[in-house]
């Protein structure tokens, strides 16, 4: 009877060493010796199971459980090896704490911009469930058309995303405010304008605007209300240039820029003699590198009873020193915004000295001694037509007088001035400024 109890004990014994799995403690134990493995979270998380008692020599196994919008970032103690989110500790020998650590999930946000405008911050990390903001500007001669992506609403220029859950990319496009030339491909030429502020002026960022985008609607032959005054005569020889202008938007170190210097100035420094308005050691404001960017220089010439000595002058390449190339504008017959110098009031002065610049040398109705380079080309460009360039009073190279009278480029002004770019002395400005 004895024997077969005891044959019986045996037997439940290998049932249960079967049944033990990684269990190697063959001999019973009557007070079995039980370890706390505890454990501790940092952050919005837990381990499961927050505490375990094992005994000794055996396995303990937990698993990292994040918040929402939260990831594990550290998992150590008792000497575990984590596999992601598990945490393994084989051969538990003392009691002992592991150490999480939950942290927010940070999303990379991309913007993408098209050609013609830029965003404050090309990436950005942001919490999850935090609110985000991308900054658009167009340049001046562009407008945003529209953003999407990542589920944000555009006020004015800033893209707001409430709440980012993920990461995501934002793309923005901008279109220019003029359409495409019909004929020929767009030239676009970055300026910068330097404001010689004496303490006698003030040029508000929207003056210089208003002059820029005057500027482009009259070599684009946009200003329709004027040209629409063009007798039918001259009104076929009416050019779209297709060149126009916008602030530079990074200075020559690559920096994101407004294309605006203000610089505290002399009157003096406005003069000719010398260049003191392109230097700085002269108490001026140092041109940009010239093959890159055309540099205007905005400053202050009049009379004691308050009369423009100078309205505006063109630093011809080939002419002038090549540091200086540009143009300068005296300030009251800069922009369009009122009030302007009477009867120079329409932004007329840097359109003029600009088409000096491109290669327009001289005036359509010179003084004897004008050293002319268009004034006897033919008013299309072809070799025969009864129409030469002097021909067209209204012409914005005419001089001597008030703004309503200059209305528009001749198509044979159009070819010299793309000609003085595309291979002329400011070709290096041109390839420097290709799309
Ligand atoms: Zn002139």
């Amino acid at each position: 009877m004895i024997r077969r109890i005891l044959v019986l004990g045996v037997a439940l014994s290998q049932l249960t060493a079967c049944s033990g799995g990684s269990d190697d403690s063959s001999v019973p134990n009557d007070t079995p010796k039980l370890l706390t493995i505890s454990t501790h979270s940092e952050g919005d998380g837990v381990l499961e199971p927050v505490s375990l008692q094992v005994g000794k020599g055996k396995t303990a196994e937990f698993v990292a459980k994040p918040g929402a919008g939260y990831e594990l970032t550290a998992l150590s103690g008792c000497a575990g090896k984590r596999t992601g989110v598990a945490y393994r500790v084989e051969r538990v020998e003392q009691s002992c704490q592991i150490q999480a650590r939950f942290s927010p999930i940070q999303y990379r946000l991309d913007a993408t911009v098209s050609q013609g405008g830029n965003v404050d911050i090309s990436t950005q990390q942001v919490e999850h469930g935090h609110a985000a903001e991308f900054v658009f500007t167009p340049n001046s001669d562009h407008i945003l058309e529209r953003v999407g992506g990542c589920n944000g609403t555009l006020t004015q220029y800033t893209y707001h995303l409430p709440e980012v859950t993920g990461p995501c990319t934002v793309n923005a496009l901008f279109l220019p405010y003029l359409p495409d030339p019909e004929v020929l491909t767009r030239i676009r030429l970055p300026v910068v304008v330097h404001v010689l502020n004496n303490g006698h002026f003030e040029l508000s960022d929207a003056q210089i605007l208003s002059q820029l985008r005057a500027t482009n609607l009259h070599f684009r032959g946009k200003n329709n209300a004027e040209i629409e005054t063009i007798p039918d005569t001259y009104s076929p020889f009416v050019a779209d240039t297709g060149i126009q202008f916008y602030l530079a938007d990074k200075d020559p170190d690559g920096q994101p820029h407004s294309g605006i210097v203000r610089v505290d100035a002399t009157t003096s420094v406005f003069a000719l003699e010398g260049y003191p308005f392109a230097r700085s050691d002269a108490g001026g404001s140092d041109a940009w590198p010239t093959d890159r960017y055309i540099n205007i220089w905005v400053g202050m010439s009049r009379t004691r009873f308050n009369e423009p000595v100078l309205g505006g002058r063109a630093h011809v390449p080939g002419s002038a020193p090549e540091p200086y190339i540009g143009v300068s504008v005296e300030q009251g017959l800069f922009g369009t915004i009122a009030p302007r110098e009477p009867n120079y009031d329409q932004g007329k002065t840097l359109t003029h000295e600009l088409g000096h610049f491109l290669g327009l040398i001289g005036h359509i109705n010179p003084p004897w001694n004008d050293q002319n380079t268009h004034r006897h080309l033919t008013c299309d460009g072809l070799a025969q037509t009864d129409c030469v360039n002097a021909d067209l009073t209204m012409n914005f190279m005419n001089t001597n007088v008030y703004d309503n009278r200059q209305k528009m480029f001749s198509l044979s002004q159009r070819q010299l001035m793309r000609a003085w770019l595309e291979s002329g002395p400011l070709q290096a400005l041109y390839l420097n400024n290709q799309p």
